[in-house]
């Protein structure tokens, strides 16, 4: 099985496995598509400075998904979480809510 190497959405840094990495979980508009497939690793491109951003559309029946997020976006460290979500927080037409 390969090595799952995720990469922090907001500085790009490769994370490995079993390096501790936090998910940031975001709730999307009513009404709002998912992006791309569920439990996939897609790509949402965010109007904010023109970023792509790399996140994972929670599956039914997943922790994450009961929680109530739809969408995780993966991150190295807490700080690049906070940076993330103050950009996420400018495009409030999108998300109901951030984790
Ligand atoms: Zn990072």
């Amino acid at each position: 099985m390969a090595e799952e190497i995720y990469k922090c959405c907001f500085c790009e840094k490769e994370m490995r496995s079993g390096a501790e990495v936090y998910g940031l979980g975001v709730k999307l508009k009513e009404g709002l598509e998912y992006p791309g497939g569920i439990g996939r690793r897609t790509t949402v491109h965010l109007p904010v400075q023109g970023r792509e951003l790399e996140c994972i559309a929670t599956a039914d029946g997943s922790q994450a998904k009961m929680e109530g997020w739809d969408i995780i976006f993966m991150v190295c460290s807490e700080k690049c979480g906070k940076s993330l979500k103050g950009l996420l927080e400018k495009e409030e037409d999108f998300f109901e809510e951030i984790m």
